[in-house]
């Protein structure tokens, strides 16, 4: 049974903007996009007054933070971690099972269908990875989970406490279950791997370079924190005597299969190998501000062609976790870098969607409104008080209010409707973290 929702404006971000079109989706894929009337037969849903997106894509999220929000507040990022490491060390599966509900709920609810997460604090006895897993299925959100890892404690140099950091051949363990189990390499998969080790500050060169030796054996992604704050920098220059970029190109992780998280600090060099290697950034614009860390070169990275996917980044560093807010973010930020032609309305949808796509490797299958795409799509109401009177519809979404959305389909099944997360409840969720956060 073919399912058409017409009558909306619809932005599929392949180069067409429909002011009144038509997305027809059979089973999990899109099987018709254009304007005007569906002419055939199936179930219709006329979304006058609606924009219908692609669903967006969160490159970069640590889901258990939601647990940890609104704590070290005025902090630079090195104060900030060393303040929440000894709290993020006492981490169970109960409560990564309710900062995961809760932090891809408010993913869900904001219009994002697909969902990548970093975790890297894994105690002993905790099947953490598992944990996030099984509530991202619960759910019924596209997900991306990263096994990170943290080797580098204080003693040997390192900024997390020895308590959080394992070692090598556990870590190289755990790899390979999360694979041998949890990776779906095939198409249309709602779960894939990758492999991320922290950040230069927490982790060996011997753990980055064999992380990426090990992930291009197995065929999977790479990702870590990168090139973050003025203070990393001088870290990286201190201890391996080069920039955080060139100490990352040193260990082979340019490349086209890895995907780094804010990327602030980069020279002009280094923008331009990124975009030579297609190398691509997750911009988190709401986190870097909260945390000062500086604005990133969003454009410019772009033009060099590099993918620039959004995301959300931990709550701890970004007490909210709505996607759709930072395509408003991410273009004001560009504007305060670049001026006002700096980042057009189209270009802040096509990060959240298309190089998002492109950063987890999904670009053949997610990221615009297309034939043959799978069906992860997204309807905002915007004839409401909140956005009526805008008048061009992508504008509406990202330059009006936070956008919620009124629909939400991933892989061919309704998760939001009505604005209301379906599969979940949302009031429970809240009572649950709210639970294992006094805690
Ligand atoms: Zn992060």
């Amino acid at each position: 049974m073919k399912l058409i929702l017409e009558g909306a404006a619809v932005a599929t971000v392949a180069g067409d903007v429909y002011r009144d079109g038509h997305v027809v989706v059979e089973d999990n894929r899109i099987v018709a996009v254009g304007p005007g009337r569906y002419d055939g037969e199936g179930e219709r849903t006329v979304l006058r007054g609606c924009l219908i997106t692609p669903g967006l894509i969160n490159c970069h999220h640590h889901l258990y933070q939601w647990a940890t929000r609104g704590l070290a507040q005025q902090a630079t990022l090195f104060e900030w971690l060393v303040e929440l490491y000894p709290v993020w060390a006492r981490i169970d599966e109960r409560v990564l099972r309710a900062a995961a509900r809760a932090g891809l709920a408010a993913l869900l609810r904001s219009g994002c269908t697909t969902a990548s997460d970093h975790h890297y604090v894994f105690p002993a006895g905790q099947d953490l990875l598992r944990v996030e897993i099984e509530v991202a299925r619960e759910l019924g959100i596209r997900f991306h989970p990263c096994r990170g890892s943290m080797d580098l404690g204080v003693s040997q140099g390192g900024l997390p406490p020895d308590s959080v950091v394992e070692d090598r051949d556990a870590i190289f363990a755990a790899y390979t279950a999360a694979l041998d189990e949890f990776h779906d390499p095939s198409p249309g998969a709602m779960c894939r791997i990758a492999l991320a080790p922290c950040s230069p500050f927490s982790v060996t060169r011997e753990l980055m370079r064999e992380t990426a030796v090990f992930a291009r054996e197995r065929g999977v992604r790479l990702h870590t924190h990168m090139a973050e704050t003025v203070e990393e920098e001088a870290f990286c220059l201190e201890r391996f005597g080069m920039r955080p970029v060139e100490y990352l190109e040193d260990l082979g992780w340019l490349g086209d299969d890895v995907w780094l998280a804010h990327c602030v600090h980069l020279s002009d060099r280094e923008i331009a190998r990124f975009g030579e290697t297609r190398t691509g950034v997750a911009h988190c614009p709401s986190s870097n501000a909260r945390l000062g860390a500086g604005i990133a070169p969003v454009m410019p990275l772009v033009r060099a062609g590099a993918p620039v996917g959004l995301g959300v980044d931990g709550a701890a560093s970004n007490e909210a976790g709505e996607l759709g807010g930072e395509l408003r973010q991410a273009l004001l930020a560009a504007r305060l870098r670049g001026g006002p032609a700096a980042m057009t309305c189209a270009q802040a949808l096509e990060l959240a969607t298309l190089h998002g796509a492109r950063c987890l490797g999904r670009e053949d299958e997610l990221g615009t409104l297309e034939v043959g795409k799978l069906a992860d799509l997204v309807w905002w109401r915007l004839d409401g008080i909140d956005h009526a009177g805008i008048d061009d519809p992508v504008a509406a979404l990202v330059l009006g209010p936070r956008p919620m959305p009124e629909g939400v389909m991933v892989d061919g099944e309704f998760v939001v409707g009505n604005s209301e997360l379906w599969s979940g409840d949302v009031e429970e969720i809240a009572r649950e973290l709210a639970e294992v956060a006094l805690r």
